[in-house]
């Protein structure tokens, strides 16, 4: 574990209700933080108001609380966080790295959706601009704690990316990197579809000069069989009224058993004993996962 005390988060979108998928991100960045001896954060992702479902945030929170799960610090709410947002922006342009843009999907449908070099589509002052950063040519690479070293050529495999939105919302990769050192977290555990969103955030740490958190990535839901779980099944809303069978099951995704004696405490006793048994070698990575991995590196 990382010597600097420890400062873990989770951080829902909240577009529905918490699923088994985010509650396997909720107990294991929980546990973890807790058997680091660190502090355990929630904050609400809540900057994309178009896909928000009104309720669903606190929702979560108090699904999160029947699960045995409260923020040790009062909620971050990223709806207040335009003005840092902005900041981070207004850098970002001093240092020549982000710029207007006016391309359409369809501009850049020729080089496979990515914005690569110049723009495509001129200046439009009737309309409004994106914001997308310009990223660099060169690898970035980090070790992440169990899946090991991952990196990406920015440029050629995600190309410049969106930063706000021609809506005027800020996207998630910009507010992600401002709150994270806002909060000074030291270690993000989330779940793998955010593997390949990492090497943009750690550009981002670099850029704006703030400091890198290690990265746990935790394997996706799978079926029983091994299999990916279905949209609909990871979507299927966890129920805060018998907590039990799901943080179960999440804790045995997590690759923690426990006696049979504990299995009918309440969630906080579960998931005190959950911690001791909690380790990173002990997690389950679905071999489909691990081959996808590799695939990628
Ligand atoms: N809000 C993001 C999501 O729900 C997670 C962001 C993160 O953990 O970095 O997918």
């Amino acid at each position: 574990p990382p010597v600097a005390p420890y400062r873990g988060r989770f951080a829902p979108s909240p577009t529905g209700q918490l699923h088994f998928g985010s509650l396997v991100a909720a107990v294991g960045s929980w546990l973890r933080a807790r058997a680091c001896g660190g502090t355990w954060l929630i904050r609400v992702e809540d900057i994309d108001p178009p896909r928000e479902i009104a309720g669903a945030a606190d929702h979560i929170l108090a699904t999160l609380a029947a699960f045995g799960m409260t923020s040790d610090e009062p909620v971050l709410w990223q709806h207040d966080r335009e003005v840092a947002y902005a900041q981070a922006l207004e850098q970002l342009t001093a240092q020549g790295v982000a710029f207007p843009c006016w391309c359409s999907r369809t501009d850049l449908a020729a080089s496979g959706g990515l914005h690569q070099g110049p723009c495509r589509a001129a200046p439009d002052p009737e309309r409004r601009p994106a914001w997308r950063a310009r990223v660099p040519q060169h690898r970035v690479q980090f070790d992440d704690v169990l899946y090991g070293p991952f990196g990406q050529n920015l440029a050629q495999e995600v190309g410049d990316f969106v930063i706000r939105r021609v809506e005027g919302y800020f996207a998630y990769q910009l507010a992600v990197v401002v709150d994270d050192a806002a909060q000074g977290i030291t270690e993000v555990v989330r779940g793998a579809d955010l593997l390949d969103s990492t090497p943009r955030q750690i550009w981002l740490q670099e850029v704006l000069a703030l400091p890198q958190p290690a990265y746990l990535h935790l394997p996706l839901a799978m079926g029983p069989d091994g299999r990916k779980l279905s949209k609909q099944d990871r979507s299927r809303p966890v129920d805060g009224s018998d907590p039990l069978p799901a943080l179960h099951a999440a804790l045995a995704f997590l690759g923690v058993s426990l006696p049979a004696a504990t299995l009918c405490r309440s969630p906080e006793s579960v998931l005190r004993d959950a911690i001791d048994r909690f380790e990173i070698k002990a997690i389950p990575r679905p071999l489909r996962d691990v081959q996808a991995q590799d695939a990628l590196q």
